[in-house]
């Protein structure tokens, strides 16, 4: 029989639910049988806290729960547990050269000036290939800083409203165009949506404006 004791009271694992369960109780460091009945008749009922590290992703569960509820509950477990899964990451940093000039903007960079940029470009995936690699090094290199050679190096990367285009490209200066102000974070996001438009898994682009200051364009999540 069961004693009452502020309606519950805790108790030794019960062999039976360690043969239906053997997975789940062997995951969950601690569980209380409570007594929920009104009538004082005793009817135990387990309630299993899992109190264990969060990679194990335990849920809890009593004992009344169908096989059908527990399977439920276990896919749900293995769900947040992927969501959680480590990753590996590679990047790759690319020097280049650009000049560009801000419009709308009041400070040194509404002129015409240049820069020593650093795109430091980082791609994730949740397994290796059979090389034991996100990607080569060397594929980045290939595709990434062949078209920031081609197009961004050495050039000037400027809005399509700027007015100084023309003179520009009289001058048969190279000039790269886009669509909003040429600043580090729109340069940032130019470069991982080309990243992304090849397929690459990228996840973040940081490009370094100076030494001492960069902006980043990165996917949530
Ligand atoms: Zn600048």
């Amino acid at each position: 029989m069961h004693s009452h004791q502020n309606g519950s009271r805790s108790v030794a694992r019960p062999s039976h639910l360690l043969k239906t369960f053997p997975r789940f109780v062997a995951a969950v460091p601690k569980f209380e049988l409570a007594d929920q009945m009104d009538d004082g008749e005793s009817s135990p009922i387990a309630h299993f806290e899992h109190t264990g590290s969060k990679n194990s992703a335990g849920v809890g569960v009593s004992c009344r729960q169908s096989h059908q509820e527990l399977a439920y509950s276990t896919a749900t477990a293995n769900q947040l547990a992927k969501k959680r899964a480590i990753m590996y990451r590679v990047t790759r940093q690319i020097d280049f050269c650009y000049g560009h000039r801000l419009l709308n903007y009041d400070g040194k960079c509404k002129h015409l000036h240049g820069h020593n940029g650093r795109a430091i470009i980082s791609i994730e995936a949740e397994s290796l290939d059979s090389r034991g690699m996100v990607m080569d090094f060397s594929d980045i290199k290939s595709v990434v800083s062949r078209w920031i050679d081609e197009n961004l190096d050495h050039r000037m990367i400027l809005s399509r409203e700027d007015p100084a285009i023309p003179f520009l490209q009289q001058l048969g200066e190279p000039v790269f165009l886009i669509e909003e102000n040429p600043t580090a974070e729109n340069i940032a996001k130019l470069i991982y949506d080309f990243a992304v438009g090849r397929d690459y898994p990228v996840v973040r682009v940081d490009l370094w404006e100076t030494r001492s200051c960069y902006a980043s364009y990165s996917r949530l999540g």
